[in-house]
């Protein structure tokens, strides 16, 4: 059955990383006759110049007709000092938006060959594989009342609001404990509810449906607090992570941290079922546009071909390419293969373009 994947390349070195997952996808495509049919268009700056707006209505009519949308990085100091609603982020807060993604999941793997490339002792990241699933649309970012306040007498107040609904914690709940079950089949529930009402409620909800559809998966919990000192102390011990939009901020880019490389890391961001049974998705590096190195081949394209990966294994269930992918971008790493971001003093750096061959060759090798 034939998928139809939305390609967003985005600005900066989006075109370049893409322009290497696209040749790893058509590698499947003739190799695994997978029949992955590529829809091209733009979003963020690319799309403003192209269409005048950072995300057209054509572009996200689109994204929620298609199977999977793929995406490179959006932004650049070219449209800094354009309007707020035109500026290439918010080409991307919109998508997200639209598209209902509600659940953002974010690996963070520590690699053999990348062991040096982390900050943290080599005994405590050694084989990390660990699974943050954020919740993206809810909580404080988007809770009413929010703004700034006269209170008079110069005074002022900032409000924002951390509100949960049962059904929002559920659905994200629900997509943390399916994913254990693809893997180490354990959760760990993160909130405060040692001191916010809406992290009761979060953990009763947990509770809750892990009661009534989880039993078999392991669930845990912890007060977020206590999750950003042990994944420092020892991150090996979780398997995923499911924790609030605010939570989730921090601690997944202080779980990125621990492996390394910016340049390594893929993301997914998921949404309901629609009525064709399809689970709406983005995937994307969790990098940005780069533009310091962009157009000169110098990026590391591996965030976005293993953000290919998360696509095969998330949207259409093709765990054995997933792995596949997985284990070709391994053996590349081990048989020293570098970007720029990730060599080590003394070692010759490929391009973006390198990388991706070599990600091939190792495939057509595995196969
Ligand atoms: P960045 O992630 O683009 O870059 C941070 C540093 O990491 C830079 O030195 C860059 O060269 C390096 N880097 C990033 N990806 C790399 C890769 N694949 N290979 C090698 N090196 C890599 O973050 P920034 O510099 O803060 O932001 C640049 C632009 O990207 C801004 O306009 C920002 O708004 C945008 N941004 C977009 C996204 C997104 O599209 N999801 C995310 C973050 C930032």
């Amino acid at each position: 059955m034939s998928k139809n994947i939305l390609f967003l390349p985005g600005d900066g070195i989006g075109p370049e990383i893409m322009e290497t997952a696209r040749r790893v996808m058509e590698w499947f495509n003739d190799k695994r006759s997978l029949g992955m049919n590529i829809i091209d268009d733009q979003i963020g700056g690319a799309a403003y110049e192209k269409y005048g707006t950072p995300l057209a209505a054509e572009t996200l009519k689109k994204a929620l007709e298609v199977d999977a949308v793929i995406m490179g990085a959006v932004g650049g100091p070219k449209w800094a000092n354009i309007s707020y609603d035109k500026r290439p982020e918010a080409g991307l807060l919109e998508i997200r938006k639209k598209m209902g993604l509600f659940a953002n999941l974010r690996p963070a793997m520590v690699f053999d060959a990348l062991i040096d490339a982390s900050t943290m002792k080599p005994e405590v990241v050694r084989g990390l594989d660990i699974m943050i699933l954020r919740e993206l649309t809810g909580g404080v970012y988007f809770g009413e009342p929010r703004g700034i306040f006269d209170i008079g007498g110069g005074e002022r107040k900032g409000i924002n609001t951390q509100v949960y609904t049962t059904a929002e914690i559920r659905r994200a709940a629900r997509v943390a404990f399916e994913l254990a079950r693809q893997r180490s089949n354990r959760v760990c529930s993160c909130e405060k509810s040692n001191v916010m009402e809406s992290g009761i409620l979060w953990r009763e909800e947990v509770i809750k449906l892990h009661a009534e559809e989880y039993g078999d998966v392991e669930l845990s919990h912890m007060y977020a607090d206590a999750c950003a000192m042990q994944l420092l102390r020892n991150p090996r011990q979780f398997d995923v992570i499911l924790t609030d939009n605010l939570f989730g901020d921090i601690l997944s880019d202080e779980a990125s941290m621990l492996t390394g490389s910016i340049g390594m890391l893929p993301s997914a961001s998921l949404g309901d079922v629609d009525e064709k049974g399809r689970r709406r998705a983005m995937y994307e590096p969790i990098h940005g546009s780069a533009p310091d190195i962009a157009g000169r081949d110098l990026a590391n394209p591996i965030a976005t071909i293993l953000s290919a990966g998360m696509m095969f294994r998330y949207s259409f269930g093709w765990v054995n390419e997933a792995d596949m992918l997985e284990l070709a971008v391994r053996n590349v790493l081990d048989a020293g293969v570098r970007t720029i971001d990730i060599a080590a003093p003394g070692e010759k750096p490929v391009g973006t373009k390198a990388m991706g061959d070599a990600v091939i060759s190792a495939l057509a090798k595995l196969s």
